[in-house]
């Protein structure tokens, strides 16, 4: 699997890919906000295309927005040798992309991710998908983007609490692999981050991972660490009303803390090591309320985890900063109280 990912400049790296490629016909996809945002940028760089512009968020990412999406493509009649560039964070790349996946049994396509979060994570690794019926990523597939184009100048219109968001899978990449990195941006606030580095440096981790186990069979599941327990609380959030819900971000870093207590608990990481990682992911994140109330259906949620075998919850859990086990069975007690340690 190559994963071809350039950071670049658009003004560059568009022209360039139009150079050497040879499209019967584009359609760009963007939700509200990046037709407003981004694709000011991108439009003069583009030959003739179809736009389409879906509702922005989470929620609209489901099935009602691809046949928005598939209408348009068909309507434009798109051939196999039309090309789809989807212009947006995560939603769009993994609608847009699962989308064009499918038209025809397949087109190509292409990433411009415009947030932090799909820069550093959603646009590398190739899983496409779309929620089904309240269940995140239900429907999805593994396909790879032709080239995933990554400019940091569109994290200048990024409200601060989505470039928070992205940094939670920064740190993940951090804490699953690098120590020395670890090491550097937890004595650093949010705002003296260095973004063009460290999206480079999470790139670069992932490709490296998901390069040696594509469809996630083993190594892969290491980039699920905070992902077991924080898509469940994500998914729980949902049905709040809207001023309670969480970000991906904000939910993976619940996750961090909880499944790096239950590290702990299994003995994979001592206790001083938990202390660093919660203070620091406090510090950026705050504290999400969770009641007792909440917590035996973020346990029930996490029963739908891809990860899952048969009945056995499996967590990917630190043994180290710069480590990951995978594939450990995690009892509904110790969720339980790996969510009270959080909440208490
Ligand atoms: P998002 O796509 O919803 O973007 C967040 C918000 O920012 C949206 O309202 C969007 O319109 C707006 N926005 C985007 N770019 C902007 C810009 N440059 N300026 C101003 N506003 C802008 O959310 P996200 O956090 O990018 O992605 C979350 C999604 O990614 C989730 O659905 C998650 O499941 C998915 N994801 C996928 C993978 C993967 O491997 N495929 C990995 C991580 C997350």
């Amino acid at each position: 699997m190559n994963n071809q990912v350039q950071i670049a400049p658009v003004t560059e790296s568009l022209p360039d890919f139009f150079k050497k490629t040879d499209y019967s016909k584009i359609v760009v996809i963007a939700d509200i906000q990046t037709r407003r945002h981004c694709y000011p940028l991108v439009k003069p760089l583009l030959p003739a295309h179809t736009l389409v512009t879906v509702p922005n968020g989470e929620a609209h990412k489901n099935l009602a927005t691809c046949e928005q999406i598939w209408d348009t493509m068909t309507k434009a009649e798109l051939d196999r040798y039309a090309l789809v560039l989807n212009v947006g964070g995560g939603v769009i790349g993994d609608m847009g992309g699962f989308c064009a996946a499918v038209y025809k049994r397949g087109i190509d396509f292409v990433q411009i991710p415009t947030t932090l979060l799909s820069q550093v994570d959603a646009s590398v690794g190739g899983k496409l998908g779309i929620d089904f019926q309240g269940f995140k990523n239900h429907l999805g597939v593994f396909n790879l983007p032709r080239i995933v184009l990554i400019d940091p100048i569109f994290l200048q219109t990024l409200p601060p609490r989505e470039i928070r968001s992205g940094f939670a899978e920064i740190i993940k990449h951090c804490l699953i692999a690098d120590a020395a990195k670890w090491e550097e941006i937890r004595h650093k606030e949010l705002d003296e981050q260095n973004w063009p580095d460290l999206i480079a440096h999470s790139v670069e981790v992932k490709k490296n991972v998901v390069e040696q186990d594509p469809t996630e069979k083993g190594l892969r599941k290491i980039l699920n660490f905070g992902h077991t327990l924080g898509h469940a609380v994500e998914t729980h959030f949902l049905g709040k009303p809207k001023g309670q819900r969480l970000l991906h971000g904000e939910a993976i870093a619940v996750g961090m803390i909880t499944e790096g207590y239950l590290a702990h608990r299994k003995k994979m990481i001592d206790r001083q090591t938990l202390e660093q990682i919660e203070e620091f992911i406090f510090s950026i994140f705050g504290k999400v309320l969770i009641q007792s109330d909440d917590i035996g259906t973020i346990i029930e949620l996490t029963r739908q985890d891809k990860k899952n075998r048969g009945r056995e919850i499996r967590f990917s859990l630190l043994d180290g900063i710069g480590s990951c086990a995978f594939d450990v069975p995690v009892s509904s007690a110790d969720m339980r109280r790996a969510l009270e340690y959080y909440a208490g």
